[in-house]
């Protein structure tokens, strides 16, 4: 097989290349996904589709967050039912870390930077709107020690969800995957890479122009195993979350019920969302220094879960009815350049433990920037870094154009179009694909 752009890694931004450089008329487009498409991070997110109100404290974010206000836009008009509006109740209580004028200012450039985006205003909410909009929040916390609240919009969707429909919708246009498969090994040849492919025990050869490294938290272990540099440094970053059946608030509406957004005295901010029938409670942040498959959620977050929707929430045999917990790992690239210029054989007993992953840091994690690196790391070979859900379209756009002028093929992106899509067929050929999918987050 010769390629034009191999792409490893079946999570959103994969697949959101692929479907990108497909929609574009790129021929000789591959991925390969080691398990199934979006088993990695991209079915484990807390399923916003949002500009980051907390990241409006960081002006440096001010741009990430304008351009995931646009794409939150897009995607609410192109996939109605998997991407949907989603009310807020900000409540703030005596003693949390942002005061109420601090909340308000956010809100009013929230909302200016969404331009018309299709959702309502945020306004100020009283007690009464309160529990009318998130019964499940504790009535004596409200009672006693909420200073203000207001309800602003944002989106939510079905992340797995999302990632099959644009790798069908890629294969559509002409562009193919394979699941169960990996690279193996990676030579450098004249003009790209001849490559060595692993599909349940079958071994192939492809050469190739480019390879996208799009292996999220596994991208650097990848460059190692293939004998290449990493030329980016990173964090992982590991949030949990716990899904509750309905039962677990009895008299609420869940569909007609608004998030909670709280902040946490620690200065953590946990998520409270009515999430396609259930509720869906997180997250945390820790820094996790292991090989990221087949992580169980650390008991310690769970504790701390539980322990806050106590003291917030008022839920009906919480415990009882937790249907589901499930963890995902966030790559963080961080600014520190390495000057690493050869592979030392000791880490590869070790890859996690070794320089390219930091086990530390000396400020807030969520002062980190949720920005994508796209990173050359040899010529022809393509890393992304981090990154936020909502943007991958926008990322899949950039890269996309580049590999197209590049290998001058292709035409603009077609993405942003419906009928590059294809829902209408999907839904009918293969509506296995439009239900979340349990089993994915938990292997
Ligand atoms: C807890 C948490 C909550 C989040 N919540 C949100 C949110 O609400 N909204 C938002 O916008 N963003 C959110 N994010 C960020 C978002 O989920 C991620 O940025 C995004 O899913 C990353 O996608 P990815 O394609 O880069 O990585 P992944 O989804 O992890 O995909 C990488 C894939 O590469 C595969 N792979 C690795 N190595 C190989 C190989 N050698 N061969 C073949 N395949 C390979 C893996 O199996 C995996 O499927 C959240 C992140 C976390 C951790």
């Amino acid at each position: 097989m010769d390629l034009n752009v191999l792409i490893v890694g079946g999570g959103i931004h994969g697949v959101g290349l692929l479907h990108d450089l497909a929609s574009r008329n790129v021929k000789g487009v591959h991925l390969v996904e080691k398990n199934k498409i979006s088993s990695g991070t991209s079915s484990r997110s807390t399923k916003l589709v949002h500009g980051g109100l907390r990241y409006l404290e960081h002006l440096n974010q001010w741009g990430l967050v304008y351009e995931a206000l646009h794409e939150r836009a897009l995607l609410l008009r192109l996939l109605k039912g998997i991407v949907t509006p989603l009310p807020f109740v900000l409540p703030n209580f005596k003693g949390d870390k942002r005061p109420p004028w601090v909340i308000r200012i956010g809100l009013f450039f929230y909302d200016l930077l969404s331009g018309d985006g299709g959702l309502p205003s945020a306004s100020p909410l009283n007690k009464e709107d309160i529990i009318k909009f998130a019964p499940y929040l504790n009535q004596n916390k409200i009672e006693n020690e909420m200073i203000s609240a207001f309800l602003y919009y944002d989106a939510q969707m079905l992340d797995d969800v999302i990632a099959r429909i644009a790798a069908e919708a890629a294969v559509k246009l002409g562009a193919s995957y394979e699941e169960n498969t990996t690279v193996t090994e990676v030579k450098q040849i004249e003009n790209g890479f001849k490559v060595t492919i692993d599909s349940n025990g079958n071994k192939k050869t492809v050469t190739t122009k480019y390879i996208v490294n799009a292996a999220g938290a596994w991208c650097n272990e990848n460059l190692l195993r293939w004998g290449i540099v990493p030329k980016i440094t990173c964090l992982l970053n590991l949030g949990t979350h716990i899904i509750f059946k309905p039962e677990a608030v009895p008299h609420a509406e869940i569909n007609n019920c608004a998030a909670t957004l709280i902040q946490e005295l620690d200065g953590r901010v946990v998520f409270f969302i009515p999430w396609f029938g259930q509720w869906l409670y997180g997250t945390t942040e820790s820094i996790l220094s292991t090989e990221p498959s087949h992580i169980k959620y650390p008991q310690s977050d769970k504790d701390y879960l539980m322990h806050t929707a106590k003291e917030t929430l008022n839920l009906v045999d919480a415990e009882k009815n937790i249907s589901e917990i499930f963890c995902g790992v966030r790559c963080m690239p961080l600014n520190q350049a390495n000057r690493i210029t050869q592979i030392d054989s000791k880490w590869m007993d070790d890859i996690y433990n070794s320089p390219f992953y930091v086990k530390q840091l000396d400020k807030n994690i969520s002062g980190l920037s949720r920005e994508t690196v796209i990173n050359e790391t040899v010529p022809g070979l393509i890393s992304i870094y981090g990154g936020k859900y909502t943007t991958y379209r926008a990322i899949g756009e950039k890269l996309g154009s580049y590999l197209s002028r590049k290998l001058h093929i292709g035409s603009t992106t077609g993405t942003h179009l419906a009928e590059n899509w294809f829902l209408r067929e999907l839904m009918e050929e293969k509506p296995e694909i439009f239900k979340s999918s349990a089993s994915l987050r938990q292997n």
